[in-house]
C-alpha cells in the first residue's frame, strides 16, 4: 500500500521514531500529518491513490501507526483500534467460532475477563481458567476444541509472570493460537512474537500512548495470512482508531524507550522501599528476587516495568486508606502514563471480577509508577502508608 520504511534492521529507538513515517512526500513535514478525512478522490472509477478509498478501511495516519506497531513488535502486520478491548474483540471474532474453547489466565485485566465471561460466552465459546505461570496447569485445561491460549505477562494486577516460549510450545502442540497481552511490558521490554506467540495485543492507552490522553488498542502478528483475516474483520466490524488518536499514539511511541527506562528505574526504588516498610505485608514486583516469576521475567524481559502491586497490613480499609491519602500518586484507574497513579483493584479496575476465579485480594493496592522525581514519589508513599 504505502512505502515500506519499516527499518527492520535498525535499533528499537530508531524504529520507534521512524518506522512507517517517512517525511511527507508533498511538503516534507517530518511528522506524519493527521489526515482528518473520511473519503478520497478517485482518479477514474476504482483509481485509488495509494489504496485509500474510505477511512474505515484505511487512513494514512493510521497506516503510519500500523506499520510502526508491526516494526516495534517484529511482526508482519499491525492493526490499530479504537481501544484495547476493540482489538481483543476483533481478534476473538476472527479466531473463534461457536463450540470453540479458550484458556484464559486466572489473573487478567478485568475488562478482558468480562469480555470472555459476559460477551463471548453468549456466542457459544467455552472458556476455562488456568494459572498460566504454571505450564502444566495450562496443559491440563486443553481440550480438543481449544483454539486460543490467552496470556497476560506481567499480569494485571498481580504481576504474575508467564513463560511465553514454554506456552508457545504448548499451544502449538495443541493446534491453538498463543495470544499475549503485552500492555504492561510494551515492546521495548518484551517481544512475544520472537518468543513464539502468534498474536500480540495492546491497550495503546497505556505505555504506548504514555500520556493519559488517548484510548486505543492494537494487534500485531507475524503470520501474514492471519494479518489479512484480521484486517478484513477490522474493516468489517469497524472499531478503528481515528486519525487524531492514531497520531497521539505515534507521538507517544517516539519516547517509549526513554520513558520506560525511567519507569523501570523509579519502580525498582519504590519496590525496594515498600519491601522494607512495616505496613506492607507483600510486594508483587517481578524485579524482586523473591518474586516467583523473577527468573522467567529476567530471561524474557529487558527490565521489569513500572507496575507494582502490594498488600497492606490491616486489610481492605487500610488499603483503601493508603489510596485516599496519596497526593502525588493520583487516585485513578488506568496506567502507563508519565504521571504516577494509585488504585484499589478490588473496588476499581477489577470490581467486575468479584466472586469469580479472578477475584483479587481486598488488601491489594496497585501503583503505576510514573517518571516524576523519585524522592517525591517515595515521600508521598511513605506519608500515605502513615
Ligand atoms: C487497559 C487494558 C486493556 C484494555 O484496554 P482499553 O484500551 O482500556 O480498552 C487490556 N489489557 C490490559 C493489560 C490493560 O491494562
Amino acid at each position: 500500500m504505502s512505502e515500506h520504511h519499516t527499518h527492520q534492521d535498525r535499533g528499537f529507538e530508531t524504529r520507534a521514531i521512524h518506522a512507517g513515517q517517512p517525511a511527507d512526500a508533498q511538503t516534507g513535514a517530518v511528522v506524519t500529518p493527521i489526515y482528518q478525512v473520511s473519503t478520497y478522490k478517485q482518479d477514474g472509477v476504482g483509481g485509488l491513490r495509494g489504496g485509500y478509498e474510505y477511512s474505515r478501511s484505511a487512513n494514512p495516519t493510521r497506516t503510519a501507526l500500523e506499520e510502526n506497531l508491526a516494526a516495534l513488535e517484529g511482526g508482519r502486520r499491525g492493526l490499530a483500534f479504537a481501544s484495547g478491548l476493540a482489538a481483543e474483540d476483533c481478534l476473538l471474532r476472527t479466531l473463534l467460532a461457536p463450540g470453540d474453547h479458550v484458556v484464559i489466565p486466572n489473573d487478567a485485566y478485568g475488562g478482558t475477563f468480562r469480555l470472555f465471561s459476559k460477551v463471548v460466552e453468549r456466542w457459544g465459546v467455552e472458556w476455562s481458567v488456568a494459572d498460566t505461570s504454571d505450564t502444566a496447569a495450562v496443559r491440563a485445561q486443553l481440550r480438543p476444541n481449544t483454539k486460543v491460549v490467552w496470556v497476560e505477562t506481567p499480569s494485571n494486577p498481580l504481576l504474575g509472570i508467564t513463560d511465553i516460549a514454554a506456552l508457545a510450545a504448548v499451544a502449538r502442540g495443541a493446534g491453538a493460537h498463543l495470544v499475549v497481552d503485552n500492555t504492561f511490558a510494551s515492546p521495548y521490554l518484551q517481544q512475544p512474537l520472537a518468543l513464539g506467540a502468534d498474536v500480540v495485543v495492546h491497550s495503546t492507552t497505556k505505555y504506548m500512548g504514555g500520556h493519559s490522553d488517548v484510548v486505543g488498542g492494537a494487534l500485531v502478528t507475524s503470520d501474514a495470512e492471519l494479518g489479512e483475516r484480521l484486517a478484513y474483520h477490522q474493516n468489517a466490524m469497524g472499531a478503528v482508531a481515528g486519525p487524531f488518536d492514531a497520531w497521539l499514539v505515534m507521538r507517544g511511541i517516539k519516547t517509549l524507550a526513554v520513558r520506560m527506562d525511567r519507569h523501570c528505574a523509579n519502580a525498582e526504588r519504590v519496590a525496594e522501599m515498600l519491601s522494607n516498610h512495616p505496613k506492607v505485608s507483600q510486594v508483587l514486583y517481578p524485579g524482586l528476587p523473591t518474586h516467583p516469576g523473577h527468573e522467567v521475567a529476567a530471561k524474557q524481559m529487558k527490565a521489569f516495568g513500572g507496575m507494582i502491586s502490594f498488600r497492606v497490613e490491616g486489610g481492605e480499609e487500610a488499603a483503601v486508606g493508603v489510596c485516599d491519602r496519596a497526593k502525588l500518586f493520583t487516585l485513578g484507574e488506568s496506567l502507563g502514563g508519565v504521571e504516577s497513579l494509585i488504585e484499589h483493584p478490588g473496588r476499581m479496575t477489577h470490581a467486575s471480577a468479584a466472586g469469580s476465579a479472578l477475584e483479587v485480594p481486598n488488601d491489594l493496592v496497585r501503583l503505576s509508577v510514573g517518571i516524576e522525581a523519585i524522592d517525591d514519589l517515595l515521600a508521598d508513599l511513605r506519608q500515605a502508608l502513615g
